[in-house]
């Protein structure tokens, strides 16, 4: 069939070689038209201009080979070690001859047939127990179509996109496929989306240009350069990615700003006492500023979409009870979702303590409290009694309405999906938002995640506080450091012990439980322990939450439910067991449930000298750094945004191939001038629909991502 010109809205399923069983496959990755299937940038690009001949291999390095598969493969189990059998391959070149070793490779008997011709990559090395032949473990292979004489021209003699592949699809075909539609592609369709002047001050290629050439390079182009993504092709594609993204939030913005919101009055003196009065401490310089930000938002008459972003006791509470002093005072009510039920419970007692003296109401509702208290609590809110309600999501039910909804706060943010936001935020007009966190983004993330918020930062701690000092320990010290909690609770302090699970399992980790018994039986049986972990129920967690709250418990044994805003200062000493389960994140999540008060803290972290890699990794920063910031950037390093946030809710996903991480200097500018076109509210709609026709898959992505 002579493929006649194609069009971008074209549907995939008709290109030559793809079907409506392959065309589904490709939709799971969002590609349904030509536009989006252009979309798929290759990750690597191999120089396949130039092979390295077998002979010349270095052991050690990472070449491309092209080679010819030889006499007497098959199967092995010689290196196997319950792996099942490694399937090995002799290939030859002409110039000499090596193995490829493939674990779990059985599948490739069919296709790695004497005589196949192939292009590997990997990384080389001696044969461990015949060290005079050279072996690639696992290497990517691609097959030729056919033998020298009658090559394919996508496949080698060029610069080789190589594509990550999807069901059904190798990277082969897909570059095949990828190369057809270039040929065939009615390219007067290819517009560019992206304003002329942004295009010149940059100095991109077109859109086309940049397609093709991130497709297939030109033989002259460096490899090294297309591989870190910095040729001008990609810094205009991922720029433009980042522009859509960013374009979305400023438009989004720009209509949060036409919504009439509540203009707060805060320059009374009637409220400056109020908020005096509240203040139980002398705030730190930061939340002086913090608080100066927030209310130069609740004065103007469109709503706050603010994020307050500071470390593990930092202060943010505060900070939002004096917003929500703020608000009421002008007559409005307050909602504080919480994530979980301790930390509500939690958020609810400071509040009284704070509020009621000066004569506000506070009531809590959460999935914890009776029905007839829930039923209560709301009718109170309905009518306005209540003035401040903290809870948890039980806060966005149905039954739960306001009389005069003016400011919602969410506290942990991360924990929270941005709908649920959305659903809280919808029980008032157009109120105010304050969200929490407690995870320190660094800036170029925040921008990508919450690129509709603006942000806060505290970043420093209330005055008084000696950074916990943090060690590493492993199981045969276990006796020393049990011996040293003790001490500590002689000297009238409170510690925690932290285990990874709840119940015995396979895995041979102490169980919290079992733990538990026998901590309080024969290690401390003259100690008071407490046992907290999410399958307790809610009324029991919260009384011996409480016990511990009030001194009643020397030693709380815990799973990571006290991971999230438990706030007990005189607990100094925490001891974490099987430290290397844990993320980073996670640890310093619950690290930072001590050295709240003036005594020095103490993190004992337990694990096998012996772990490797990135469970190591993560222990040594625990031991070398307090900061939350420092902590943040590393755990990014090691998971990527998707695992820091949990991949319920965010937009990381929203994009093809632009890495917030790697590429924030281009973020940082997108971000610059999205928002500057935004100002011209019509051109930037005109921009952004245009963008919309270019790759509507991820604007579809962009739009969930920039709901609430
Ligand atoms: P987080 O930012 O983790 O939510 P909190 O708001 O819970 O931190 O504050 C941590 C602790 O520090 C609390 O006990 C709080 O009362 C105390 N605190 C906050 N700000 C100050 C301050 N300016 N001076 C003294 N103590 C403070
Ligand atoms: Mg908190």
């Amino acid at each position: 069939m002579v493929q006649s010109k194609v069009q971008l809205n074209s549907p995939v399923m008709y290109l030559k070689g793809v079907g409506p069983q392959r065309a589904a496959a490709l939709a799971e990755r969002g590609i349904t038209t030509v536009a989006e299937l252009l979309n798929y940038l290759p990750f690597r690009y191999e120089d396949r201009i130039r092979f390295t001949p077998i002979a010349e291999i270095v052991p050690g390095q990472v070449v491309t080979v092209r080679a010819e598969v030889a006499a007497g493969g098959g199967a092995t189990v010689r290196f196997a070690r319950g792996r099942g059998p490694v399937f090995h391959v002799p290939v030859q070149d002409g110039s000499g001859k090596m193995y490829a070793k493939f674990f779990h490779g059985a599948y490739l008997q069919e296709r790695l047939k004497e005589g196949q011709w192939l292009v590997l990559h990997g990384k080389a090395e001696y044969d461990f127990y015949r060290p005079t032949r050279i072996e690639m473990i696992n290497p990517e292979i691609e097959l030729l179509a056919s033998n020298e004489s009658s090559e394919d021209s996508t496949e080698v003699g060029r610069i080789v996109p190589v594509y990550e592949s999807i069901a059904g699809f190798s990277s082969r075909t897909l570059r095949r496929i990828i190369y057809g539609v270039l040929e065939a592609v009615d390219t007067g369709g290819i517009a560019d989306p992206l304003p002329r002047e942004i295009r010149e001050r940059y100095r991109f290629p077109s859109r086309e240009d940049a397609l093709r050439y991130a497709h297939f390079p030109p033989a002259e182009e460096d490899v090294e350069k297309l591989n870190s993504f910095r040729s001008p092709a990609h810094m205009r594609l991922i720029f433009e990615e980042f522009f859509a993204y960013q374009l979305a939030m400023a438009l989004r913005r720009m209509s949060d700003h036409r919504q009439t919101g509540l203009a707060l009055r805060v320059r009374e003196d009637r409220i400056r006492n109020a908020l005096k009065k509240i203040l139980p401490f002398r705030p730190t310089a930061a939340q002086k500023r913090v608080l100066a930000e927030i209310v130069a938002d609740l004065e103007r008459p469109y709503p706050m979409h603010r994020l307050l972003e500071g470390d593990v006791g930092s202060g943010k509470t505060i900070v939002a009870l004096e917003a929500a002093t703020i608000a009421i005072e002008n007559g409005c009510q307050v909602a504080l979702m919480a994530p979980t039920e301790i930390l509500a419970v939690q958020h609810f007692l400071s509040a009284r303590r704070i509020f009621e003296p000066a004569g506000y109401r506070v009531d809590l509702i959460t999935g914890g409290r009776t029905r007839n208290e829930r039923e209560l609590a709301a009718l109170k809110v309905q009518v306005g009694q209540t003035q401040l309600v903290v809870g948890t999501h039980a806060l966005i039910e149905e039954g739960v309405k306001f009389e005069k909804l003016g400011l919602v706060i969410v506290d942990e943010q991360h924990r929270f999906g941005v709908l649920q936001r959305k659903r809280l935020m919808d029980k008032g007009v157009a109120p105010h938002v304050l969200v929490m966190t407690a995870t320190p983004i660094p800036r170029t993330l925040a921008l990508t995640l919450f690129g509709d918020l603006d942000l806060s930062v505290i970043d420093e701690m209330p005055p008084g506080r000696t950074p916990v000092e943090t060690r590493w320990a492993t199981e045969d010290r276990l006796a020393g450091v049990w011996e040293f909690l003790r001490g500590e609770v002689a000297k009238g302090r409170q510690a925690y012990v932290v285990y990874p699970v709840i119940e015995e399992s396979k895995l041979e980790l102490k169980a919290a439980t079992a733990e538990y018994e026998r901590l309080a039986k024969e290690l401390f049986p003259a100690l008071r322990v407490g046992l907290l972990h999410g399958r307790l129920k809610n009324e029991e967690k919260e009384s011996v939450m409480e016990q511990f709250r009030r001194g009643e418990l020397h030693v709380l044994v815990a799973t990571t439910v006290i991971e999230v805003g438990v706030d007990v200062p005189n607990a100094t000493v925490m001891v974490i067991e099987h430290a290397d389960r844990f993320g980073l994140a996670q640890l310093h999540q619950l690290r930072g449930r001590i050295g709240r008060g003036k005594e020095k803290s103490h993190c004992i972290l337990v694990a096998d000298k012996t772990i490797k890699g990135e469970a190591r990794e993560r222990i040594e920063a625990m031991v070398a750094t307090t900061n939350g910031f420092e902590i943040a950037e590393r755990d990014l390093k090691q998971r990527g945004p998707g695992e820091f946030f949990g991949t319920r809710q965010h937009g990381d996903a929203a994009f093809s191939f632009a890495q917030p991480l790697r590429d924030h200097e281009i973020l940082e500018l997108a971000r610059r001038e999205a928002f500057a076109l935004a100002e011209d509210e019509a051109r930037a709609k005109e921009v952004g629909a245009r963008l919309d026709a270019a790759s509507p898959a991820w604007q579809q992505r962009y739009r969930l991502a920039s709901v609430g």
